[in-house]
């Protein structure tokens, strides 16, 4: 029950990308931050989606912008099942989609249970900009992101169609796992040139779900917290373990308590894993604060995160738990 060690020397070797020492500073002399420029850090690997919220910051846009640019990405691709568009569906075969952003302001919008609508986390946006809410669910999501503008549009493609009806066949039995073998799920965060943060979540959820599930994903403090003066989180994986525990929201109270990214992330996935025995289900989380510094960590083996800053895209395994 050891940490990697391999996976932990592979991971501070990023430290060449995102310095992991602080600004030393007494309580009277201003913060520098670290010029370390522009960083998007996605969970698993979306090496393209980074990329395009890279480029969206190096114009000039807006954090929440970058987010909705590298997210949308993901959610248009049909080779993804595990968000927008091509999403595996639930139980009823109906692709339902959970999606939240949070921006340097603190402020949020959430989707959850939103059917028919590929861009989910345009629709958060939405919410957050145009709303007083903080979260829309099912049909009054579907009728608000229609009010915005957006279209209703078949989310079922053949491929998670013919996984869906061969699920059924074969007794339609549930599964919590969500790891390497079947999950793509993104969260996102931001940084800019001035230490500012944002961050967004996007997912279809666990394949074949119950109806009406909703998981850690659009769920502030579960699936995704920015605080911009601390530093942000985003998790993946089983969401009910997720949302037992606020782990993104522990993560960045470790991170106000001093701990680094990478700290931060180990600390709340042993607290998971000192709760309750979760040997067979992952959970993903990964970090950053405003000096740059990054974390990544998980319960199992084969969670990936993807890094890019303005001189190199890195993908790599977290740290886990379990071997
Ligand atoms: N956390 C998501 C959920 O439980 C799934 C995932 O991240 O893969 O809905």
């Amino acid at each position: 029950m050891k940490y990697q060690r391999r996976s932990l020397l592979k991971l501070f070797s990023l430290s060449i990308l995102a310095p992991l020492s602080s600004t030393s500073c007494d309580e009277t002399t201003p913060k520098k931050l670290p010029k370390v420029g522009l960083q998007v850090l996605t969970t698993w690997r979306h090496p393209i989606a980074t990329n395009k919220a890279l480029k969206s910051l190096i114009r000039g846009k807006s954090l929440s912008n970058a987010i909705v640019t590298g997210i949308s990405h993901v959610e248009n691709d049909p080779e993804d099942q595990s968000v927008g568009f091509g999403g595996r569906p639930d139980a009823d075969g109906n692709v339902t989609l959970d999606a939240c952003i949070m921006d340097e302001a603190g402020k949020c919008g959430s989707v959850t249970y939103l059917k028919n609508i590929k861009n989910p986390i345009e629709v958060a946006r939405l919410v957050k900009d145009h709303s007083p809410h903080v979260i829309l669910s099912g049909d009054g999501a579907q009728q608000f992101a229609v009010r915005m503008g957006m279209e209703k549009e078949e989310l079922l493609t053949e491929k998670s169609n013919n996984e869906y009806q061969a699920w059924k066949k074969e007794g339609s039995t549930f599964s919590t796992k969500a790891n390497i073998e079947n999950h793509d799920t993104i969260g996102m965060l931001c940084r800019d040139h001035e230490g500012n943060l944002a961050g967004g979540c996007s997912t279809s959820g666990l394949a074949f779900k119950t109806p009406g599930r909703v998981g850690d994903s659009p769920i502030i403090g579960a699936g995704l917290y920015v605080d911009n003066e601390i530093g942000a989180s985003t998790a993946t994986g089983l969401g009910e373990i997720v949302l037992k525990n606020l782990s993104t929201f522990l993560v960045v109270e470790f991170m106000r308590n001093g701990k680094t990214p990478q700290e931060a992330c180990i600390e709340a996935i042993r607290r998971i894993t000192k709760k309750y025995d979760f040997k067979n289900d992952q959970v993903g989380l990964i970090a950053i604060n405003k000096n740059g510094e990054i974390g990544a960590a998980s319960i199992l083996p084969g969670f990936f995160y993807s890094f890019r800053d303005q001189n190199e895209l890195v993908v790599n395994e977290a740290v886990s738990y379990y071997n």
